[in-house]
């Protein structure tokens, strides 16, 4: 048990809980060195799973309170992060974003958003209560 936020998850969802627990200790060793931030992407790689069921198991995460999604705006040609926005409906009016790597701002055209997944503040803290109690 690395975040006691998780014990209701687990036991709501029994049949995912060596998923449940592979992802945690996952975040766990992220949250160790120092980051917080959770990219689907990479989860799903040490995970061994598609990025689809990562991302589900993501969301019961969040669900339980451990984290919280934003999305990320790209920079399509440089694959800069221009902007993160907590919520797509926001992501209009954060449109046109300047690009400092272009030198132009960009529209809906030259952007890609990404889902990313941070570590909750408390979450993170109740992690290090445990892991050094
Ligand atoms: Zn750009």
């Amino acid at each position: 048990m690395q975040f006691p936020q998780l014990d209701r998850i687990k036991s709501n969802h029994p049949r995912l809980r060596p998923l449940l627990e592979a992802l945690e200790t996952y975040i766990g060793h992220e949250v160790e060195d120092g980051r917080t931030r959770i990219v689907p992407a990479l989860a799903a790689n040490s995970l061994r799973k598609s990025e689809a069921e990562t991302l589900a198991l993501l969301m019961l995460f969040e669900d339980g309170g451990v984290l919280t999604h934003e999305y990320d705006i790209v920079c399509k040609r440089t694959g800069a992060v221009l902007k993160t926005v907590a919520d797509k409906s926001e992501l209009q009016d954060a449109l046109p974003v300047p690009c400092q790597f272009c030198d132009q701002e960009h529209g809906a055209d030259d952007i890609r958003t990404e889902l990313v997944f941070e570590v909750k503040p408390a979450a993170v803290q109740a992690f290090r209560q445990h892991a050094f109690a």
